[in-house]
């Protein structure tokens, strides 16, 4: 089928839309971008999104190029034409295509380019891969200090991605200073007894519009949440771990570097805040 896609104002199809060559986003990685996701035709957390993308614009000082209003029409738009009942939407600002390539920022008339598309993921839900868990391998963190900005800088998290298929296991986890950052696209947690642990948020980790809701609904369910870091071992050694992220939820994480967390399976705690971060989602999806 043929996706219609959002490009600068216009609906198109996939294969008649274009952005310059000169796009400050593909010369220069000088862009941001969103991805959210669909259940039930509806949009999960879409205020979130559009709260943190109003923060990477900010940051990085790109022209934030329309309001939150437009931006839902826009993605609830491309949801009705492309007739996705679950899935996501992939949402891309850059800061524009001036007409040569120049490491000055462009002037400040250049219009930022708004890119959106739909990814049709029947299933998405009811995931095979969180019925077995996940594996993942540790590898160093080298990417750049401002991992909260959502830039669509993905070289390396796409690497790590290639290194864990090469060595057998599903994903990776990045690892600087001896504690674990993050997944290459998501947010990592081990599980000790009745607590949940994730990393603190800080400039080293994206903050995911995920791990908000699920460490809200944890406390609701009267877990523990303790924000701070950890090591590969201490992983390895832990009852559950698990990961977050817009596309994935919560996905447990069953081996790590090759050694079994706890029983090998899903546990739990992952199970049970997958099951109510999918609830609750349904129900606030607008
Ligand atoms: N960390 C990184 C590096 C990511 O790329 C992502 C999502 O793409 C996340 C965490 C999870 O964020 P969210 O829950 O907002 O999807």
């Amino acid at each position: 089928m043929t996706r219609t896609v959002y490009v600068n104002g216009e609906y198109l199809p996939e294969h008649e839309a274009k952005v310059s060559i000169f796009d400050r986003g593909f010369l220069m990685a000088d862009g941001v971008y969103e991805v959210t996701s669909v259940l039930g035709g509806k949009l999960i957390d879409f205020e979130g999104h559009a709260k943190r993308l109003a923060r990477s614009l900010s940051e990085l000082e790109i022209r934030k190029p329309m309001e939150d209003e437009a931006l839902l029409e826009i993605h609830r738009e491309l949801v009705a034409r492309n007739d996705i009942d679950e899935g996501m939407i992939y949402l891309q600002i850059t800061r524009g295509a001036p007409n040569d390539r120049d490491f000055v920022f462009p002037p400040e008339e250049t219009e930022p380019t708004v890119v959106l598309f739909t990814q049709s993921k029947p299933g998405l839900a009811d995931s095979p891969a969180a019925k077995e868990g996940i594996k993942v391998i540790s590898i160093p963190d080298i990417r750049w200090g401002r991992r909260d900005i959502k830039t669509v800088q993905l070289l390396y998290p796409s690497m790590g991605k290639m290194m864990a298929r090469a060595a057998g296991a599903d994903d990776a986890w990045m690892v600087e200073e001896g504690a674990v950052t993050e997944g290459t696209s998501n947010n990592a947690y081990i599980v000790k007894g009745n607590t949940i642990i994730t990393r603190q948020l800080s400039h080293e980790i994206l903050h995911g519009i995920t791990r908000a809701a699920v460490l809200r609904f944890a406390r609701e369910a009267q877990m523990k949440v303790e924000e701070r870091a950890f090591t590969i071992e201490e992983a390895q050694q832990a009852d559950e771990a698990f990961i977050t992220s817009a596309s994935t939820f919560v996905m447990p994480v069953v081996e790590i570097d090759g050694a079994q967390v706890g029983q090998g399976a899903p546990g739990p705690v992952a199970n049970r805040l997958r099951e109510i971060y999918i609830e609750e989602s349904r129900k606030a999806a607008i």
